[in-house]
C-alpha cells in the first residue's frame, strides 16, 4: 500500500538533488576545514560559501551564521549562550506560552537563577503585543517568540515584536524553524537579534541547522573545544550536511512562489473539507496568518491519538500536534494557553502538506478521516 505522508511539519524527505550535492563532500572534498593544507582549505571555502549563500537568502548579509546540529541546538545556543554570557546584569527571560519545547524547556532550566515569565497569546495563538510591552522592564534580558508555530501554524508579527524589543534594548530571539521552511524570512528587516532554523524541515538532511545572529552579539559557547564557528561552537564542521542544507535552502527559494501557491491551495482544501464534513470540528491557530502548508484542528468526542493511529492504519501519516508528544495523551500546553478547553484539546490533529502532495491524496484523506471520526464516535 502506498503511504500518504501528511506530516511535513515533523520532517521532510531529503530532496534527491540535495543528496547528490552532498556526495562530493563525503568522498572527494573530505578535508577538515581547520586544516591549512589544500584539502582543508578547499573544504573551508565550501563552508564559507554555504555560510554566505544562506545569509544572503535570509536577508542577513551583515549578520553572522553559526552552524549547529539543528533547530534544537540553535534554540539552546541562543538562550543558554545569552544567559551564560553574563554581558548584562539582567535576570528576566520572557517567552511566549506557545514555544517549541526546545525553547520552553531550555528557559525552564534557568528558573532557579532567573525570572522566567510566560507572555500571553490570543485565541489564535498570536502573541499579545500590549502584554509584551507591559511585561518588559529594566531587568529583562531576553525575549523569545516563535515565528511560525509548529503545532497550530500561526505566524507571529515578528517585525513588530522585534521593534518593541529593540526600542526597549532587550535581546530578541525567534525560533524560525518552521518559518524558514515556508516564508521568505528577512532577518535584516525584522529587528531580530538571533534566529534559529534547521534543514530537515525544508528537504535538507537531519542533524544540521543554524543560528543567525547580529554581529558582535556575544554568546557563551555550549560546546567547548576548538575555535570553530568563530569560537562559538567547537567541533569539526559537518561539511557534507552543511552543503546539503545550503542546496536545500537554495532549492526552497528557487521554487518558492510555485510551491507556496500549491501548498496554500491544498491547505485550504483540507481546512474547508474538515470543517464542512465533520460536525464538531474546529480549526486551531489563525485562519489566515498561518503557515502555507499547515492545517490543524480539534475534533469533539474523539482523541487525537486515536485519530493518528486510525489514520495510520488506513495508510495516512499525520500528527496529533507536534512530533515531540509521542505516547503523551495529556492535552497540549499550546492549545490550553489559547483558551481551548481540556476535553476539546484532547482531540487535536495536525495535517501538513509538502511540495509533492497531490489533490488526490488530500481528498482521499478527507474521506477517510470522516469515516474514522464516525466510527470512533460510535464506539465512545
Ligand atoms: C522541528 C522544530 C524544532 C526542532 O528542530 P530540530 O532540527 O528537529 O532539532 C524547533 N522548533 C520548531 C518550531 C520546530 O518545528
Amino acid at each position: 500500500m502506498d503511504r500518504v505522508y501528511l506530516d511535513y511539519a515533523a520532517t521532510t524527505p531529503v530532496d534527491h538533488q540535495v543528496v547528490l550535492s552532498m556526495i562530493p563532500y563525503f568522498e572527494n572534498n573530505y578535508g577538515n576545514p581547520s586544516s591549512i593544507h589544500y584539502l582543508g582549505q578547499s573544504a573551508e571555502q565550501a563552508l564559507s560559501l554555504a555560510r554566505q549563500r544562506i545569509l544572503l537568502l535570509s536577508g542577513a548579509a551583515n549578520a553572522e551564521l553559526i552552524f549547529t546540529s539543528g533547530g534544537t541546538e540553535s534554540d539552546n545556543l541562543a538562550i543558554r549562550g545569552i544567559v551564560e554570557s553574563k554581558n548584562e546584569n539582567k535576570h528576566k527571560i520572557l517567552l511566549s506560552p506557545v514555544e517549541h519545547p526546545a525553547v520552553s524547556n531550555t528557559c525552564e532550566r534557568f528558573k532557579d537563577r532567573f525570572i522566567v515569565n510566560k507572555l500571553r497569546v490570543d485565541k489564535y495563538g498570536l502573541l499579545d503585543i500590549e502584554y509584551l510591552k507591559k511585561s518588559i522592564d529594566y531587568d529583562t534580558l531576553l525575549v523569545s517568540v516563535i515565528w511560525g508555530n509548529n503545532e497550530i501554524g500561526t505566524i507571529n508579527d515578528i517585525k513588530q515584536i522585534g521593534k518593541i524589543c529593540r526600542e526597549k534594548n532587550v535581546i530578541f530571539h525567534t525560533d524560525a524553524v518552521q518559518a524558514a521552511a515556508h516564508l521568505d524570512i528577512n532577518f535584516g528587516e525584522s529587528n531580530i537579534d538571533m534566529l534559529s532554523f534547521g534543514a530537515h524541515k525544508f528537504y535538507g538532511p537531519k542533524g544540521v541547522g543554524g543560528l543567525i545572529k547580529l554581529k558582535g552579539l556575544k554568546l557563551s559557547s555550549q560546546i567547548t573545544g576548538g575555535s570553530q564557528e568563530n569560537n562559538t561552537r567547537a567541533g569539526t564542521s559537518n561539511v557534507p550536511l552543511i552543503k546539503g542544507m545550503e542546496k536545500a535552502y537554495e532549492l526552497l527559494h528557487e521554487e518558492f512562489d510555485k510551491n507556496d501557491n500549491h501548498k496554500k491551495h491544498l491547505r485550504d482544501t483540507l481546512i474547508e473539507g474538515v470543517l464542512k464534513n465533520i460536525s464538531g470540528s474546529y480549526l486551531t491557530g489563525h485562519p489566515d496568518k498561518r503557515l502555507p502548508n499547515h492545517a490543524s484542528f480539534v475534533i469533539e468526542g474523539v482523541r487525537g491519538q486515536d485519530l493518528v493511529i486510525g489514520m495510520d492504519m488506513a495508510g495516512f501519516s499525520i500528527s496529533s500536534g507536534s512530533a515531540c508528544k509521542v505516547g503523551n495523551p495529556s492535552p497540549s500546553q499550546v492549545l490550553l494557553a489559547m483558551g481551548i478547553p481540556e476535553d476539546l484539546a484532547i482531540g487535536a490533529i495536525r495535517v501538513t502538506v509538502g511540495k509533492n502532495t497531490t489533490e488526490t491524496e488530500v481528498n482521499s484523506f478527507l474521506t477517510e478521516l470522516s469515516k474514522l471520526v464516525k466510527t470512533l464516535r460510535k464506539s465512545m
